[in-house]
């Protein structure tokens, strides 16, 4: 959430995202197009990609926050704040995340089981990987993925556990934050 957002990063041409969207229950397909098209998304679904994209509706509320989905019928929820406000990369890989949502809900799976930390709940953790891998795909690095896993609401360590769960190459941000501060010195 911390990261300047002017970069591009390799978002597939097919992707538009109806940033104007009015509040209220819509389509997925209505606000996010082509999403049918990623093969991070037809791994998610498999053969059930178009089915569960055409049949999927979105709740869009007219308040600030960000994504989630329901576990009473599996539609998703989205700030419309933030689907017009939200850089481009981070609403992209909010989606990828909550449709991993929508199709473990389908499978019959708990979201959110209390008997978990937030960090720790299977259904995040996949969730997170699936995202984590697809921010790979779109040329983000390994320290801004570590940022995109840095979300509000939970703590340092949680957030350490959550990005070695993604398989975020800690050693390489180290590394390279250690350089950062070499070449900064040696400008002084
Ligand atoms: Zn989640």
């Amino acid at each position: 959430m911390t990261i300047p957002s002017p970069k591009k990063y390799k978002i597939d041409r097919s992707i538009k995202i109806d940033r104007k969207v009015l509040s209220g229950t819509l389509a997925f397909k209505d606000i996010f197009v082509g999403f049918d098209k990623v093969d991070a998304v037809r791994q998610i679904f498999g053969e059930k990609t178009d089915e569960q994209l055409s049949k999927l509706k979105v709740e869009v509320f007219p308040r600030e926050g960000f994504m989630g989905v329901s576990d009473e019928d599996g539609h998703i929820f989205a700030s419309q704040y933030y689907i017009r406000n939200g850089a481009m990369w981070s609403v992209y890989l909010d989606i990828v995340h909550e449709l991993v949502h929508v199709r473990q809900f389908f499978e019959g799976k708990q979201l959110f089981d209390p008997a978990f930390a937030y960090v720790d709940r299977p259904t995040e953790i996949e969730a997170y990987q699936v995202g984590a891998m697809e921010a790979r795909r779109i040329g983000m690095t390994e320290l801004e993925i570590f940022e995109y896993l840095e979300v509000p609401w939970i703590s340092k360590a949680e957030h350490l556990r959550l990005a070695k769960a993604c398989n975020v190459l800690l050693d390489e941000i180290v590394l390279n934050r250690d350089n950062a501060k070499t070449a900064g010195n040696t400008k002084k």
